[in-house]
Protein backbone atom coordinates (compact mmCIF):
# COMPACT_ATOMS: atom_id res chain seq x y z
CA UNK A 1 0.00 0.00 0.00
CA UNK A 2 1.23 3.69 -0.82
CA UNK A 3 -0.19 7.06 1.64
CA UNK A 4 -3.18 7.17 -0.82
CA UNK A 5 -4.51 4.14 0.52
CA UNK A 6 -4.82 5.33 3.72
CA UNK A 7 -4.20 9.36 3.60
CA UNK A 8 -6.40 9.61 7.02
CA UNK A 9 -4.25 7.32 9.11
CA UNK A 10 -1.08 10.19 8.32
CA UNK A 11 -0.86 13.55 9.38
CA UNK A 12 2.62 13.70 7.59
CA UNK A 13 4.34 11.80 4.75
CA UNK A 14 8.36 12.15 5.77
CA UNK A 15 9.57 10.10 2.75
CA UNK A 16 8.58 8.82 -0.30
CA UNK A 17 8.77 5.32 -1.84
CA UNK A 18 11.37 7.01 -4.31
CA UNK A 19 13.26 8.73 -1.67
CA UNK A 20 13.85 5.66 0.62
CA UNK A 21 15.05 3.59 -2.73
CA UNK A 22 17.41 6.30 -3.26
CA UNK A 23 19.10 6.60 -0.28
CA UNK A 24 19.20 2.73 0.18
CA UNK A 25 21.00 2.60 -2.96
CA UNK A 26 23.65 5.31 -1.87
CA UNK A 27 24.02 3.90 1.14
CA UNK A 28 24.46 -0.03 -0.79
CA UNK A 29 27.01 1.64 -2.72
CA UNK A 30 29.15 2.52 0.44
CA UNK A 31 28.84 -0.52 2.05
CA UNK A 32 29.92 -2.12 -1.43
CA UNK A 33 33.09 -0.01 -1.01
CA UNK A 34 33.76 -0.56 2.56
CA UNK A 35 33.39 -4.47 2.48
CA UNK A 36 34.59 -5.85 -0.89
CA UNK A 37 35.85 -8.96 -1.04
CA UNK A 38 34.65 -9.55 2.53
CA UNK A 39 31.05 -11.12 2.33
CA UNK A 40 29.46 -9.27 5.31
CA UNK A 41 26.94 -11.17 7.10
CA UNK A 42 23.96 -8.64 7.12
CA UNK A 43 22.19 -9.83 10.21
CA UNK A 44 18.30 -8.39 10.38
CA UNK A 45 16.22 -7.47 13.22
CA UNK A 46 12.92 -8.73 12.86
CA UNK A 47 10.18 -7.46 11.72
CA UNK A 48 10.69 -4.18 11.06
CA UNK A 49 14.41 -4.63 9.41
CA UNK A 50 12.69 -6.91 6.86
CA UNK A 51 12.14 -4.28 3.96
CA UNK A 52 15.66 -2.65 4.49
CA UNK A 53 17.44 -5.87 4.51
CA UNK A 54 15.51 -7.11 1.26
CA UNK A 55 16.27 -3.85 -0.24
CA UNK A 56 19.38 -3.40 0.89
CA UNK A 57 21.19 -6.75 -0.18
CA UNK A 58 19.50 -6.41 -3.69
CA UNK A 59 21.02 -3.17 -4.12
CA UNK A 60 24.40 -4.53 -3.20
CA UNK A 61 26.65 -5.77 -5.84
CA UNK A 62 28.94 -7.67 -3.71
CA UNK A 63 28.17 -11.05 -2.08
CA UNK A 64 26.61 -11.06 1.40
CA UNK A 65 24.91 -13.30 3.44
CA UNK A 66 21.43 -13.03 5.68
CA UNK A 67 20.58 -13.48 8.68
CA UNK A 68 17.99 -12.88 11.25
CA UNK A 69 17.30 -12.32 15.01
CA UNK A 70 14.12 -11.35 16.81
CA UNK A 71 14.53 -9.60 20.31
CA UNK A 72 11.23 -8.35 21.98
CA UNK A 73 11.84 -4.86 23.74
CA UNK A 74 9.54 -4.62 26.53
CA UNK A 75 7.09 -1.41 26.45
CA UNK A 76 3.74 -0.28 25.41
CA UNK A 77 2.10 1.36 22.66
CA UNK A 78 4.03 3.85 21.31
CA UNK A 79 7.93 3.73 23.91
CA UNK A 80 10.81 1.55 24.32
CA UNK A 81 11.91 -0.15 27.85
CA UNK A 82 14.81 -0.75 27.01
CA UNK A 83 14.84 -4.79 28.95
CA UNK A 84 15.12 -6.93 25.58
CA UNK A 85 14.93 -10.64 25.00
CA UNK A 86 16.05 -12.64 22.32
CA UNK A 87 13.40 -14.28 20.79
CA UNK A 88 14.98 -16.16 17.95
CA UNK A 89 18.84 -16.45 17.53
CA UNK A 90 21.09 -16.70 14.31
CA UNK A 91 22.10 -19.55 12.90
CA UNK A 92 24.84 -18.65 11.74
CA UNK A 93 28.01 -18.47 13.44
CA UNK A 94 29.93 -14.79 13.98
CA UNK A 95 32.98 -16.25 14.56
CA UNK A 96 35.84 -13.92 12.15
CA UNK A 97 32.75 -12.48 10.05
CA UNK A 98 32.19 -9.51 8.90
CA UNK A 99 28.59 -8.37 10.24
CA UNK A 100 26.43 -5.41 9.53
CA UNK A 101 23.85 -5.42 12.14
CA UNK A 102 20.80 -3.53 10.13
CA UNK A 103 17.80 -1.79 11.87
CA UNK A 104 14.92 -0.11 10.49
CA UNK A 105 14.72 2.47 13.41
CA UNK A 106 17.06 3.74 16.38
CA UNK A 107 15.46 5.87 18.99
CA UNK A 108 17.10 5.61 22.31
CA UNK A 109 19.40 3.04 21.25
CA UNK A 110 18.48 1.04 24.12
CA UNK A 111 17.59 -2.11 21.81
CA UNK A 112 20.67 -2.03 19.59
CA UNK A 113 23.36 -1.54 22.82
CA UNK A 114 21.41 -4.81 24.56
CA UNK A 115 21.97 -6.42 20.96
CA UNK A 116 25.71 -5.22 19.73
CA UNK A 117 26.92 -6.05 23.54
CA UNK A 118 25.53 -9.52 22.66
CA UNK A 119 27.23 -10.16 19.12
CA UNK A 120 30.61 -8.84 20.34
CA UNK A 121 30.96 -11.26 22.41
CA UNK A 122 30.81 -13.57 19.36
CA UNK A 123 33.90 -12.82 18.45
CA UNK A 124 32.99 -11.63 14.59
CA UNK A 125 35.81 -9.91 12.78
CA UNK A 126 34.11 -6.63 12.51
CA UNK A 127 30.75 -5.66 13.70
CA UNK A 128 28.87 -2.17 12.67
CA UNK A 129 25.05 -0.98 12.52
CA UNK A 130 23.30 0.27 9.49
CA UNK A 131 20.07 1.97 10.30
CA UNK A 132 17.64 3.38 7.80
CA UNK A 133 16.03 5.88 10.22
CA UNK A 134 17.58 7.64 13.33
CA UNK A 135 15.74 9.59 15.66
CA UNK A 136 17.40 12.61 17.57
CA UNK A 137 17.96 10.46 20.69
CA UNK A 138 20.25 8.32 18.74
CA UNK A 139 22.47 10.94 17.90
CA UNK A 140 23.34 11.28 22.07
CA UNK A 141 23.58 7.19 22.21
CA UNK A 142 27.10 6.26 22.52
CA UNK A 143 26.04 3.56 20.06
CA UNK A 144 28.47 4.25 16.87
CA UNK A 145 25.85 3.87 13.82
CA UNK A 146 28.09 3.37 10.75
CA UNK A 147 25.23 3.80 7.88
CA UNK A 148 22.16 5.96 8.41
CA UNK A 149 19.45 6.24 5.73
CA UNK A 150 17.59 9.27 7.20
CA UNK A 151 17.61 10.61 10.25
CA UNK A 152 13.54 11.63 11.62
CA UNK A 153 11.93 13.77 13.90
CA UNK A 154 10.93 12.38 17.51
CA UNK A 155 7.83 11.79 16.35
CA UNK A 156 6.09 8.15 16.05
CA UNK A 157 6.49 7.11 12.48
CA UNK A 158 5.17 4.05 10.25
CA UNK A 159 5.49 2.55 7.01
CA UNK A 160 8.34 0.51 5.58
CA UNK A 161 8.74 -2.28 7.77
CA UNK A 162 7.60 0.30 10.66
CA UNK A 163 3.96 -1.06 12.65
CA UNK A 164 1.73 -0.08 14.65
CA UNK A 165 -0.06 -2.84 17.01
CA UNK A 166 1.07 -4.88 14.02
CA UNK A 167 -0.01 -2.61 11.42
CA UNK A 168 1.24 -0.47 8.77
CA UNK A 169 4.94 -2.56 7.51
CA UNK A 170 4.07 -2.73 4.19
CA UNK A 171 3.43 0.66 3.57
CA UNK A 172 6.25 2.00 0.61
CA UNK A 173 5.95 5.85 2.55
CA UNK A 174 7.17 6.26 5.58
CA UNK A 175 5.14 9.29 7.71
CA UNK A 176 3.53 10.29 10.86
CA UNK A 177 0.77 8.27 12.38
CA UNK A 178 -2.40 10.25 13.11
CA UNK A 179 -2.95 10.16 16.80
CA UNK A 180 -6.51 9.31 15.98
CA UNK A 181 -5.13 5.97 15.37
CA UNK A 182 -3.34 5.39 18.95
CA UNK A 183 -5.35 8.28 20.83
P1 LIG B 1 15.13 2.05 20.77
O1 LIG B 1 15.54 0.90 21.65
O2 LIG B 1 16.23 2.50 19.83
O3 LIG B 1 14.56 3.19 21.58
O4 LIG B 1 13.89 1.56 19.95
C1 LIG B 1 14.03 0.83 18.80
C2 LIG B 1 12.74 0.11 18.47
O5 LIG B 1 11.58 0.87 18.88
C3 LIG B 1 12.62 -0.04 16.97
O6 LIG B 1 13.21 -1.22 16.52
C4 LIG B 1 11.12 0.01 16.77
O7 LIG B 1 10.59 -1.29 16.94
C5 LIG B 1 10.60 0.88 17.88
N1 LIG B 1 10.40 2.28 17.45
C6 LIG B 1 11.08 3.38 17.83
N2 LIG B 1 10.58 4.49 17.25
C7 LIG B 1 9.56 4.08 16.45
C8 LIG B 1 8.65 4.76 15.57
O8 LIG B 1 8.65 5.98 15.37
N3 LIG B 1 7.75 3.98 14.92
C9 LIG B 1 7.68 2.63 15.09
N4 LIG B 1 6.75 1.98 14.39
N5 LIG B 1 8.52 1.95 15.90
C10 LIG B 1 9.45 2.67 16.58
Amino acid sequence: MDSTDISSDLTEILYTKDQIDARVREVAAQIDADYEGKNPLLVGVLNGAVMVVADLSRALKIHCEMDWMAVSSYGSGTQTSGVVRILKDLNTNLEGRHVIVVEDIIDTGLTLTYLMQNLASRDPASLKIMTMFRKPEAIQSPLEIAYVGYDLPNRFVVGYGLDYAGRYRNLTDVGILSPHIYA
